[in-house]
């Protein structure tokens, strides 16, 4: 199956009682037993539930993966990830991240004796300097946030396989329309599904997906002993917003390189972030590892402080001021003052989140609606 078809048929199936077409949503915490252990493959809610089955089929088959499995939201499937590990393993992770896995990593696992390298990874030498026999996993993200670097998943996965140690991309920024790393190579492909393939700013949700049944098998028991999963309802809401996955990529990719096109030659604007631009310092890696180039891009201004700034970040009014990204509307943001103001100005100005960098998610509206948005905040 192609793509297209994967997001609208892969796990799915007419339900078998009533042939409704869309998946049902089972709300049910328990499922009645014929006798004590016989049953349809259903016990309890937490550990099995029909709609989340057909949504974790649906991501497998979307990652080129084997299983998937679903969690209350992108941080707790981060959290059953790091949960493979032991006291004393080591993780090396992209320094440029989404804040909230930092914050996972460093306020919560590493209190856990787990220990944690943030390097810059456009560099691969960079990690191969940080690795030891407790290297157990590489934690990439791809592009990054909010800077859209490119790591090179393969050069990472060949760096990692000679030495045993699991890679996992964070796949939520390119979804698994642009990129599916496990086809490079990758262990565990990861997801907020709060944002692309939910795709309509209406649920919070996440996922892990990989290949190998003894992953699988631990992530299941993870999942079921800790207990973050998602609802029934929940499940539905993505496995709908997942049917038109295809669509609303092409067109937000397409918005997003439009606007950093006109953004590109706008006087105020002192830098632009976008991986599909000629002068993007990995654009040929972004070329050769993704499909488009995404629909985020960050920039800075000439003027580089909060004030200059803020009068962007009031002055749009179809791009709304707000944390997330990925759903059909045009989103604007402030790192420094929103997702990554707990990081010391110092050290947030080291990666290029400096004062003035203004990040947009942008959505699938007319682009010359976008683009008079965006023209009028700038004057
Ligand atoms: C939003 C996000 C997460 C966390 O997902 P939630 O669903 O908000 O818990 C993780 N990684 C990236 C790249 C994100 O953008």
């Amino acid at each position: 199956m192609k793509f297209a078809t994967k997001v609208i048929h892969a796990g799915i199936e007419p339900d078998p009682s009533t042939g409704a077409i869309m998946t049902p949503i089972f709300q049910t915490s328990t499922y009645v037993q014929d006798a004590p252990g016989v049953h349809k493959g259903y016990e309890y809610a937490r550990t099995q539930n029909p709609t989340r089955s057909v949504l974790e089929s649906n991501l497998a088959a979307l990652e080129n993966g084997q299983y998937g499995i679903c969690f209350a939201s992108g941080l707790a499937a981060t959290d059953a990830i790091i949960k493979l590990l032991n006291p004393g393993d080591e993780v090396i992770s992209c320094n440029d991240l989404y804040g909230g896995s930092y914050r996972i990593f460093t306020k919560l696992f590493q209190r856990y004796g787990i220990g944690f390298h943030f390097v810059d990874m456009n560099n691969v030498q960079n990690i191969a300097e940080k690795i030891t026999e407790n290297t157990k996993l590489i934690w990439i993200e791809t592009p990054t946030n909010p800077m859209l670097n490119i790591v090179d998943i393969k050069a990472v996965v060949n760096l990692a396989k000679a030495k045993n140690i699991w890679v996992c991309v964070d796949n939520t920024f390119a979804s698994p329309y642009l990129q599916t790393p496990l086809d490079l190579g990758a262990d565990i492909v990861c997801h907020s599904a709060t944002k692309y393939l939910g795709g309509h700013s209406d649920v919070i949700l996440g996922a892990v997906i990989v290949k190998e049944k003894s992953l699988a098998d631990r992530l299941h028991f993870i999942q079921n002993a800790s207990g973050a999963v998602p609802g029934p309802n929940d499940c539905w809401l993505v496995l709908r917003g997942i049917k038109t996955l295809h669509l609303r990529m092409e067109r937000a990719c397409q918005n997003a390189a439009s606007v950093a096109e006109f953004l590109i030659t706008h006087p105020k604007v002192q830098k632009v972030n976008y991986p599909g631009l000629k002068s993007h310092p990995q654009f040929e890696l972004a070329q050769s590892q993704m499909k488009l180039s995404g629909a985020m891009v960050s920039f800075s201004l000439k003027d580089d402080s909060i004030n200059a700034a803020n009068k962007i970040l009031s002055g749009t009014k179809l791009f709304s001021l707000a944390e997330s990204l990925g759903g059909v509307e045009s989103l604007i943001g402030h790192p420094a003052t929103m997702t990554h103001a707990s990081i010391p100005k110092e050290e947030r100005e080291k990666t290029g989140v400096t004062d003035s960098l203004i990040r947009l998610s942008v959505g699938i509206e007319d682009i010359e609606d976008l683009i008079t948005d965006l023209k009028n905040a700038l004057q």
